[in-house]
């Protein structure tokens, strides 16, 4: 299945795509869920009662115009995400001088580099970039694919580890780097409000089947920079559940970033950070595009 959240109206609520009809179907019209959150909690319930919804002749359809919104707009809590989980953007973020912790030893991490964006720094599709917000112009984007957790748990086995995720998404990770390398850590630099692009729709898993198959795409200005299959990644979702749920309990509607792959803008020399104007599109299909202008 493919769910948006949305706003109508100044109302707000999440839909389901009717494949056959190419329509959304309005599932906080229908009664189903409030938001993308409840729904999620919601667990296969929500989910049954969903499939019912689409089998029904008279399920409300949200009509245009309306906006697409983050899918999560305002998380439980932080967005985890990791660090260096592509090889060759590990070798180019420890050859760029940005990475506080680069040493002479091998740039690729034994072990999953967790660390989280505050909550008030998602947007949706379409919303700018407050890239004035970092005075030291050093923004750059990191197109990343997003775990939504659906069933919770802790010390969650790596076979496990499906069974918990409720769907996917796109997440920028977008980064300050000045700040990423000063401040020695990476919470403040990746936390600017604004700097956490979300969306645009979220499939569920069972959709999705194996997301080695899944390719993202990261476009400055309709330039490509970011091109790599999903199968790159150093630690699999199931690694990455395994490491985040052995030390904290995760909860229905978490979120991972997994990472992002080579061709950031501090992997050129010189640098190529975002200016004003610019725009930044992430693609992975079937999710689909996230772009979003710069200021
Ligand atoms: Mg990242």
């Amino acid at each position: 299945m493919k769910l948006i959240t949305y706003t109508q109206n100044g109302r707000s609520g999440v839909a389901v795509l009717n494949d056959e009809s190419d329509r959304w179907i309005d599932l906080t019209a229908a009664g189903i869920a409030p938001s993308m959150l409840t729904l999620v909690e919601a667990g296969p319930t929500g989910m049954r009662a969903v499939q019912s919804l689409l089998a029904a002749a008279d399920a409300p359809i949200l009509s245009p115009p309306f906006l697409t919104c983050a899918p999560i707009p305002v998380p439980r809590r932080n967005i985890f995400c990791v660090g260096k989980n592509y090889r060759e953007h590990a070798v180019e973020f420890g050859r760029s001088g940005f990475d506080a912790a680069a040493s002479d030893r091998d740039d690729v991490p034994e072990q999953p580099i967790v660390f989280s964006k505050a909550t008030t720094s998602v947007i949706g599709p379409g919303e700018l970039i407050p890239r004035h917000l970092d005075t030291s112009n050093s923004v750059d984007y990191e197109g990343e694919l997003a775990v939504i957790i659906g069933r919770g748990g802790r010390a969650i086995t790596r076979a496990e580890a499906n069974a918990h995720i409720f769907g996917y998404t796109i997440i920028n990770d977008v980064t300050a780097r000045e700040a990423q390398k000063r401040h020695e850590q990476w919470l403040l630099g990746k936390s600017i409000d604004g700097f956490c692009p979300m969306g645009p729709t979220v499939v569920t898993a069972d959709e999705i089947g194996d997301i080695g198959e899944l390719q993202l795409i990261t476009s400055v200005n309709d330039e490509v920079r970011q091109n790599a299959s999903v199968r790159d990644l150093i630690f699999d979702v199931p690694t990455l559940i395994r490491t985040i749920s052995a030390f904290i309990t995760l909860l229905p509607g978490d979120i991972i970033a997994t990472g992002t792959p080579a061709g950031v803008g501090i992997g050129f020399k010189p640098p190529r950070f975002l200016t004003a104007g610019d725009r930044v599109a992430v693609r992975i299909d079937p999710i689909g595009i996230l772009e979003n202008p710069v200021s």
